[in-house]
């Protein structure tokens, strides 16, 4: 017989293993956790959209929507897009639901897969899992330092230390026409040096010159014109006061003039959390803000900020730092029992464990006494419950304690009651 072809992930995705998927579970709450102490609330919004979303707001001519989106007809030939990012469906839905329908500010967030068609490595896939919030509703440049704030915390409450802070201004459409204009006779001195992609960009998008990733174009934009010194007088201002904010708050940062992000619809502050302990795929989280994104997409002019980050690279950042996930999913409780003679007594009292909340591991196969100890000392679980026929006999349970390796009966009616005391 003709051995079938195995069938594989699709290239660039991976599956979140029972083994692993506790870390995703602990970023996913502390996620939640943070928004809520920031008043967050969450939103969810299909996986796919119509592929003009994307096309008018991140813009026809960036890499995501031009190289990267997974484009395709339904049968019904209506053009669609599986969503690589999250702002512009947030805002989409904000608009269609009228969410600012008697209310000033929003504050929404969202988590789930995204999905870019990029050359797959580590800390970049094809699917992956990216958080954000968008504060709507306010151009006080307070909001720009509090979801700067919010990224800083999370980061912090996940235990990781060994990241840095960079903010730029990216100014507004009118800084920008003199800016564009003094970065396209910087770039265009260097013509043929430059990447194919540069060279279009020029055309079309001078500001990403400046995060090409190609080490020629890299050295050329070390020198380039700082967009700082080309902002107007308004988003000077607000990007002092951000500046001043993130100071009160004592929240440490640099300016990094070479932040402009990938995306069409940025305006004003730009900031990337960086992992310092790796040099590939090292912007933990990035966000900014964006004035004019609602109204292109047909909803009132509406100023607003937001931040993404992917929870592959929070997971990759945490273990390069050895810190612990919590909810692990070790069992509290291992009941081992005789398969001869007490396994109904070890059912009766696994359920009861259970309904007073404790995490309980009950041995179905019928290995030995000694191969159920085994396997309980390395489930990890913190004690161990023996129904063998003597403890039956008497009315008891035998409880270990495993880390200490000490033992002692206790009669049936005591024993939840004690785990509960020790475990709870
Ligand atoms: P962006 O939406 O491109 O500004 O990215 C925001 C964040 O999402 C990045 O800092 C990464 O943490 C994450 N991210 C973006 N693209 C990918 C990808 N292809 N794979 C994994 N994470 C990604």
């Amino acid at each position: 017989m003709d051995k079938q072809k195995q069938i594989k992930a699709p290239r660039g995705t991976y599956d979140i293993l029972p083994d692993s998927s506790y870390k995703w579970s602990w970023i996913n709450k502390k996620f939640a956790e943070t928004a809520a102490a920031f008043r967050y609330l969450e939103m969810v919004t299909p996986v796919f959209e119509s592929s003009q979303l994307f096309e008018r707001s991140v813009g026809g001519q960036t890499d995501i929507v031009e190289k990267e989106m997974y484009k395709f007809k339904d049968r019904k030939g209506r053009l669609l897009a599986l969503r690589p990012e999250g702002t512009a469906p947030v805002v989409r839905s904000y608009i269609e639901n009228n969410l600012q329908a008697g209310n000033s500010t929003a504050k929404l967030y969202y988590n789930g897969p995204m999905f870019r068609y990029d050359r797959p490595q580590k800390g970049r896939y094809r699917q992956f899992y990216q958080y954000g919030i968008e504060y709507i509703g306010t151009a006080d440049p307070y909001a720009d330092t509090e979801v700067i704030l919010f990224s800083d915390m999370l980061i912090s409450r996940l235990g990781l230390t060994n990241y840095r802070l960079e903010i730029n201004s990216i100014g507004c459409s009118k800084c920008s026409e003199s800016y564009n204009q003094v970065l396209s006779n910087y770039f265009a001195k260097y013509g043929d040096e430059l990447c194919g992609d540069c060279r279009k960009r020029l055309i079309n998008n001078p500001k990403r010159l400046l995060d090409c990733k190609v080490s020629s174009c890299k050295a050329i934009a070390e020198d380039a014109p700082s967009i700082v010194d080309y902002l107007d007088e308004e988003c000077s201002e607000h990007f002092s006061q951000v500046k001043s904010y993130l100071d009160l708050l004592e929240v440490d940062y640099i300016v990094n003039p070479k932040i402009v992000r990938g995306l069409d619809y940025y305006n004003r502050t730009a900031f990337e959390l960086i992992d310092i302990l790796t040099e590939t795929q090292n912007a933990l989280l990035g966000g900014g803000r964006y004035d004019t994104l609602i109204a292109s997409l047909g909803g009132k002019k509406t100023p607003a900020v937001g931040m993404a980050g992917g929870i592959e690279r929070l997971i990759a950042a945490m273990e390069r730092e050895n810190l612990e996930f919590g909810m692990e999913p070790k069992p509290e409780v291992y009941v081992i029992n005789n398969d001869c003679s007490t396994k109904k007594e070890a059912i009766k009292l696994t359920a009861e464990l259970r309904k007073n909340g404790l995490w309980v591991e009950f041995e179905i196969d019928k290995n030995s006494f000694n191969k159920q100890f085994k396997t309980a000392l390395k489930s990890g679980a913190a004690f161990a419950v023996i129904i063998g026929p003597e403890e039956v006999a008497t009315g008891t349970v035998t409880i270990k304690n495993l880390t200490i390796e000490e033992q002692k009966r206790y009669k049936n009616s005591e024993a939840t009651g004690y785990l509960k005391e020790k475990l709870r």
